[in-house]
C-alpha cells in the first residue's frame, strides 16, 4: 500500500514546541488542523508509523471496512463527497486521511517512524520532556492521540511460539504470504474477524474459526451510492449535511438501548437472528452462532456474509476451546488436533490498560499507570487527569462508542482543548491540571451510570471492562451531551499556574 505522506526518513525534531501530539490518526490529524486554524501553529505531530491513518492505515486485513456510516465517519470541518458506498472500505478512509492531510498545509510539522519513549512533565520548568527514538522534544503541552485500539493483543496460548507455519495478528497483516490453497485458522470472532472470515474463505483450500463466544451479528446496510446522491454530495453542500445530520440522531436512538433498557433493543435481536437463519441452514451451526448473552454487552458486529461464509463446506466453526498451538496445528480441549499452514490471530487489542500509561511519568515522578493501578483508568471528562498536568488525552478513558462515530467524540474532546489553550493564553496560565474532586465526581458518576447499562448487567466478559470490574472504556451518554459538557473548559475544576508561581517554583527549586 502506497502512502502520499510517507517520509522515509524523518527530518530533524525541533527541540522545543508549546505543544507537542502524539498520534496521527484522526485523532492527531483533526487536533494539529484545528491547532493551526486557531493559531496556535507552534506545534509537532509524531507518529511511529509512515504516514497519517492511525488505525485506518494499520488494519489492511482483507475486507478491512467501517462500521460506522461513511457520512459520519469523517471530520465534520472535511465533508468528503467522493464516498463510493454507505459504509467506507478502509482503503477510501485512508485515502481520505491522506488528502485530508495534504489539504490542511499542516504536515510539514508532522514527523512520521518517531517512536516516543518517554515523557516526563518537569515540576521546575512546568514543561513536558519528550524522548524519542530520533531525539529529545520540550514541550508546554503534550496532547496524545496514540488510539484506543492500537496495541495489538496476542492470545497467551501454550506453544504459540513454536508453530512453525506463518502467524499473524489481524493488524498487522502479512501481505506477503499468500492464503491461496492453504489451511488457514482464524482465532476469534470479534470486528475483525468476522470480517476477514468471508475475504480469507474465498482464498483458502481449509478454513477453521475459532470462536469462543458467539457475537451478535446484524445485517449490514451496505450498498454503492447512486449517481444521483454522489452528485448530491458534490454539489449540494446542504444535501450531505442533512444525510450525516440524519444518521447521527438515528444512531443516537440506539443509546437508551444500552443504558436505559436492553429490552428496547428487541427489533436489532430479532433482525440478528433472522440473519443467522437466512445465513445458515444447519441446525446445528446456526445454535453454534447464536449469542448467549443480551445483544449490546459486546460491540455490536454488522454483516451479510459472515453467516453464509461459516455455512461453507469447507469452513469449519470450532467452539471447543484451544488447549495448544502445536508447531504444525492446533488442538482443542476435546484432544482433537486440527493441521494448519496458517494462523490469523484477530484477538482485539490493549484497551483497558493503555501501554503509552507506562511512559508517561507526572507530577510526583508517578506513571499513568502507577495512577491508574489501584482505580483502573480514570480521566476528568475522558481529557486530563489529575498529577499529570498540561497533558490531554484524545479517546482517553470512557470516551468509546458502541452506536455511533469515534470521529464525533475526537472532534468534541479537541474542541475542549482548544478552549484550554485560549483560556491558558488569556490568563497567562503556565499549567492547568485537574482537581482530584473533579476527576473523582465525574468518575464516580460515570460508575454509577454504569450499573445500569447493558455493559454490565448483560451477562458477558468483554473488553469494555477492566480487571476491577469497572467499564473504563465507554462513554455511557449520548454523544451530545459528551459533546456540550465539553463546550467550554471550564477553569474552576483545574489547578492552575500562572507565570508567578511557576517562577517562584522554579527560584525554591534551585535555591
Ligand atoms: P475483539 O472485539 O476484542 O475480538 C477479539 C476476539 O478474539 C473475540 O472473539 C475473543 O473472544 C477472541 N479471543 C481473544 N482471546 C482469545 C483466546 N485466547 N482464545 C480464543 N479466542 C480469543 O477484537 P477485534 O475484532 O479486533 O475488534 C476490536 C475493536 O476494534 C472492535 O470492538 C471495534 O471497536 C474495532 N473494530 C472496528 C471495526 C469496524 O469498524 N468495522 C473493525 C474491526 C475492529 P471473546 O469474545 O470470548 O473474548
Amino acid at each position: 500500500m502506497t502512502s502520499t505522506n510517507q517520509q522515509i526518513s524523518p527530518a530533524p525534531l525541533p527541540g522545543r514546541v508549546r505543544t507537542l501530539v502524539v498520534g496521527a490518526g484522526f485523532a492527531g490529524l483533526g487536533t494539529a488542523i484545528k491547532l493551526d486554524e486557531n493559531g496556535f501553529t507552534d506545534f509537532l505531530v509524531v507518529d511511529k508509523g509512515s504516514s497519517v491513518g492511525g488505525t485506518w492505515r494499520d488494519n489492511t486485513y482483507p475486507g478491512a471496512a467501517c462500521d460506522v456510516p461513511s457520512q459520519l465517519y469523517s471530520f465534520s470541518f472535511a465533508p468528503n463527497p467522493g464516498w463510493s458506498r454507505s459504509f467506507s472500505p478502509q482503503p477510501e478512509i485512508r485515502a481520505y486521511l491522506e488528502r485530508t492531510a495534504e489539504q490542511s498545509g499542516v504536515l510539514d510539522r508532522f514527523r512520521f517512524g518517531v517512536t516516543v519513549e518517554d515523557l516526563t512533565w518537569d515540576e521546575t520548568a512546568g514543561l513536558w520532556t519528550v524522548s524519542t527514538d530520533h531525539g529529545t522534544v520540550v514541550a508546554d503541552i503534550v496532547i496524545t492521540g496514540s488510539g484506543g485500539l492500537s496495541e495489538p493483543k496476542l492470545p497467551e496460548i501454550a506453544g504459540i511460539d513454536t508453530f512453525q507455519g506463518e502467524v499473524f495478528h489481524s493488524a498487522r497483516w502479512n501481505h506477503d504470504y499468500d492464503l491461496a490453497g492453504k489451511r488457514v485458522a482464524v482465532i476469534g470472532t470479534g470486528a475483525s474477524s468476522i470480517q476477514i472470515v468471508p475475504e480469507v474463505a474465498k482464498q483458502v483450500a481449509h478454513l477453521d474459526v475459532y470462536q469462543r463466544t458467539a457475537p451478535w451479528v446484524m445485517p449490514r446496510k451496505d450498498r454503492p451510492y447512486k449517481g444521483i446522491e454522489r452528485l448530491g454530495f458534490r454539489f449540494v453542500p446542504f444535501f450531505q449535511k442533512a444525510f450525516r445530520t440524519g444518521i447521527y440522531w438515528g444512531r443516537e436512538c440506539f443509546v437508551p438501548g444500552f443504558v436505559v433498557n436492553p429490552k428496547l433493543a428487541a427489533p436489532a435481536v430479532k433482525l440478528s437472528l433472522k440473519n443467522i437463519a437466512d445465513g445458515i441452514s444447519d441446525p446445528e451451526l446456526r445454535k453454534a452462532v447464536t449469542p448467549n448473552f443480551q445483544l449490546g454487552c459486546k460491540r455490536v458486529l454488522i454483516s451479510n456474509d459472515y453467516y453464509p461464509a461459516l455455512a461453507q463446506d469447507h469452513v469449519d466453526l470450532v467452539t471447543d476451546g484451544i488447549a495448544e498451538i502445536t508447531p504444525t496445528g492446533i488442538v482443542t480441549q476435546d484432544g482433537t488436533t486440527r493441521e494448519v499452514d496458517a494462523i490469523v490471530v484477530a484477538t482485539g487489542f490493549y484497551t483497558t490498560e493503555q501501554p503509552i500509561a507506562q511512559h508517561i511519568t507526572g507530577r510526583d515522578g508517578r506513571t499513568l499507570a502507577d495512577a491508574w493501578r489501584d482505580s483502573g483508568m480514570t480521566a476528568y471528562k475522558g481529557t486530563t487527569i489529575s498529577g499529570f498536568p498540561n497533558l490531554f488525552q484524545i479517546v482517553g478513558p470512557n470516551t468509546g462508542l458502541g452506536h455511533s462515530s469515534m470521529v464525533f467524540m475526537i472532534e468534541s474532546q479537541i474542541a475542549y482543548i482548544l478552549s484550554a489553550l485560549q483560556k491558558m493564553g488569556e490568563r497567562e496560565l503556565v499549567s492547568v491540571e485537574p482537581r482530584p474532586e473533579a476527576q473523582d465526581a465525574w468518575n464516580e458518576d460515570l460508575q454509577q451510570r454504569m450499573q445500569r447499562t447493558v455493559w454490565n448487567t448483560g451477562g458477558c466478559a468483554s473488553w469494555y471492562i477492566d480487571s476491577h470490574g469497572r467499564n473504563t472504556t465507554l462513554w455511557p451518554r449520548t454523544t451530545y451531551k459528551f459533546r456540550s459538557l465539553l463546550s467550554d473548559f471550564d477553569l474552576d475544576a483545574y489547578v492552575v499556574a500562572g507565570r508567578q508561581e511557576q517562577t517562584a517554583k522554579t527560584k525554591e527549586n534551585a535555591a
